[in-house]
């Protein structure tokens, strides 16, 4: 088999409510970029990568000329193709090989008739279970609603998605406001869900004491882990020393140099795996290997994700048997989906994993084109400019976090 065409298509999706993140910081819609890749025998493989534009519509176009001719079965040559560490020294391309990865998969499995969980081990668990992905908001710039901004917001929020969903799990994400008042907020969230399990995950935003005071503070809560709360694996290992609670990194563990580092000398207990940062599905599972043998946790990492996406990361937790936590998804706080049939739904606080050939997922080309035209009207989004503080920039010292 030959592939014989790559097209790359960016959409944006809209969010219920723009959601915030650490220093100003906040996604206000979803740009994706959807990959088609074509083979010589009709089948076509879908790919799903985070941000786009013209720059990465341009870079999946640059990538054609060493693809087209390319046989997708053939994944590690693919990988030397893209991603050669001693040929490619200037470019960072694991990301645009994580999507032409996913697409691969996607058409191995649909010409064997199996899907990518099956061809990649096969399922040890048929739906994987999410936690509620709790953001502060700023309300729907149109209807108005949708904020979370208060402590009874934020556990009204909670209560809802709860319901909605059935998650038993729930991961504030902080770094927004001054960290005693966010230690209010996740206090509250104990106090409202005794029974559920929570995690905390500023992006790294907390200096390292503050890390360290706000840690010491929920010692005794239900805590799966302490994500990302410092800077840096050396923030991180000051954390560690001196707080009992598991730390988890999605921002200084993301690749085998960094996670031999680790292991080395430990800072992260729990390393969150995701599909598009670490170049892809099957670089994910040798990592859950490597993890499982040092007997470091692993758990599901989201970066934001439409359907094909959210495929991959199904997969990937269907066939790790050492995944121990509930996985991460932005998925509940989508509007809409590209993909036939659209939102998957959540049962129970998780989601079963796609059966059918390949990534089990198919485009809905009508919602494609229509989210496609939506993008060329807003274009990108500026996710790191505050709308409250347009001017402000992330490190003046006296202002770092927002009023709430
Ligand atoms: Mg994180």
């Amino acid at each position: 088999m030959k592939i014989t065409d790559i097209r790359a298509t960016t959409v944006t999706v809209p969010l219920e409510a723009p959601l915030r993140h650490s220093n100003g910081a906040h996604w206000g819609r979803f740009v994706r970029t959807i990959v088609e890749v074509d083979t010589d025998e009709g089948i076509t493989g879908l790919g799903e990568m985070g941000g786009g534009g013209e720059s990465a519509q341009a870079a999946f176009q640059g990538l054609k000329a060493y693809l087209v001719g390319h046989d997708p079965f053939q994944l590690e040559e693919l990988r030397f193709k893209i991603c050669n560490p001693t040929a490619s020294l200037y470019n960072n391309r694991t990301q645009l090989h994580a999507a032409i990865e996913f697409a691969c998969l996607d058409i191995i499995g649909k010409k064997l008739g199996i899907s990518v969980s099956q061809l990649l081990g096969g399922s040890v668990r048929e739906r994987v279970s999410f936690a509620s992905y709790l953001f502060f908001r700023h309300p729907n710039d149109q209807s108005g609603e949708g904020e979370v901004r208060t402590i009874d917001q934020l556990v009204e929020h909670c209560h809802q998605l709860k319901k909605d969903h059935g998650f038993t799990t729930h991961k504030l994400k902080g770094g927004v406001f001054h960290p005693d008042y966010e230690l209010e907020c996740y206090r509250a969230l104990a106090d409202a869900f005794p029974e559920d399990r929570l995690r905390y995950d500023p992006n790294g935003a907390l200096s390292v004491e503050e890390a360290i005071r706000f840690g010491q503070a929920i010692e005794g809560l239900r805590n799966d882990y302490f994500e990302d709360p410092a800077w840096g694996l050396n923030g991180m290992r000051r954390v560690r020393s001196m707080v009992r609670i598991p730390t988890a990194t999605n921002t200084v563990v993301v690749n085998f140099e960094q996670l031999a580092a680790n292991v080395l000398d430990p800072s992260i207990d729990v390393i969150l795996l995701d599909t598009t940062f670490w170049g892809g599905i099957r670089p994910c599972i040798k990592a859950a290997g490597v993890c499982e043998t040092f007997q470091l946790g692993i758990a599901v990492h989201s970066s934001g994700e439409l359907g094909i996406q959210l495929a991959t990361m199904l997969h990937l937790g269907a066939v790790v048997p050492n995944l121990a936590f509930a996985a991460d998804a932005h998925y509940h706080h989508l509007t809409d989906d590209i993909i036939v049939g659209g939102k998957m739904h959540y049962e129970n606080g998780s989601i079963r994993v796609p059966s059918g050939p390949g990534l089990g997922v198919e485009l809905d080309r009508d919602k494609l084109a229509r989210y496609a035209e939506l993008y060329q009207e807003l274009g990108g989004y500026p996710y790191d400019r505050d709308p409250v503080r347009p001017d402000w920039f992330p490190l003046v010292p006296n202002e770092r976090w927002a009023k709430p």
